[in-house]
């Protein structure tokens, strides 16, 4: 589903992303650890285009990602041909970012009717659903105000999922979340790997990775150090870096 090749990203001289190379398989689960500053965001926003990439190349579900090719030659797809593969991807950050001026209901269906130009009763009818699947359903005329961070982080996934994602990135969905918060949206996220979603989730909820998680990638300064089964990366570490980020944070 995912493949990205030798992804190189560079901010002026600064190379934020060395070699990084990653396969996730329809249906998997990928969590990505490291350090802050060490790249995750920044790999996240390059799988949906969200940045240019300088080196490499990145695959979601057999497309080339941003790019198309012509002979050896990559040429950089248009603004709306770039938009038209990102509402493919769903992405699912730490500051929920809804809109705050429209209800749940509203904020799910606002992409699917507004890009996807989907009949409002079929896209309500679709938003019910997703709310429903997410505990939901009762907040759909609530504004986001009055619902709890957890609440709001919920609604942020079925308004991803309202555009029938094939891939869902996470960027530390919980980190932002009060810690009896948290449990509620792992939750979430991992009925939605049980239903078969191939996701990618920067996380710093260990225990979700040990159980949710296909695979484990620990990355530092734009490489990633270590990756395997995450029971086997957490419990038996082979590089002293990835030791002393875990000893940190476990
Ligand atoms: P955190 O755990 O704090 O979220 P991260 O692993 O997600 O960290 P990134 O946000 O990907 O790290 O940042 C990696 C590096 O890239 C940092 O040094 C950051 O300052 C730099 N960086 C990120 N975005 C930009 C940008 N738009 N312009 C310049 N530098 C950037
Ligand atoms: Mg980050």
């Amino acid at each position: 589903m995912v493949s990205a090749e030798h992804i190189v990203k560079r901010f002026g001289s600064h190379t934020v992303l060395k070699d990084i190379s990653m396969t996730v398989r329809r249906g998997e689960v990928a969590c990505l650890i490291g350090p802050s500053g060490s790249g995750k965001s920044t790999f996240l926003r390059c799988i949906n285009h969200l940045e240019s990439i300088n080196g490499g190349r990145m695959w979601v579900d057999g497309s080339l990602i941003g790019y198309r090719q012509r002979g050896d030659k990559l040429y950089e797809l248009s603004p709306t041909d770039a938009a038209k593969q990102r509402a493919g991807i769903g992405m699912v950050f730490q500051s929920f970012n809804l809109f705050p001026h429209m209800t749940v209901l509203e904020n799910v269906i606002e992409a699917p009717t507004r890009v996807k130009r989907v009949k409002k009763a079929a896209a309500v009818s679709r938003a019910m659903e997703l709310l429903d699947r997410v505990g939901l359903a009762h907040k759909a005329k609530a504004f986001p105000s009055h619902l709890s961070g957890g609440q709001q982080q919920r609604v942020a996934i079925a308004r991803a999922l309202a555009m029938d994602p094939k891939l869902m990135l996470f960027d530390e969905p919980t980190s932002a979340l009060d810690p009896e918060l948290v449990g509620e949206v792992l939750e979430v996220m991992k009925g939605l790997a049980q239903s078969g979603m191939t996701m990618i989730v920067v996380t710093h909820e260990m225990g979700f990775a040990r159980e949710v998680g296909d695979a484990l990638y620990f990355m530092d300064a734009g490489v990633v150090v270590e990756s395997g089964e995450p029971r086997a990366v957490l419990a038996d570490p082979q590089h002293e870096r990835t030791r002393a980020f875990l000893s940190r944070v476990l």
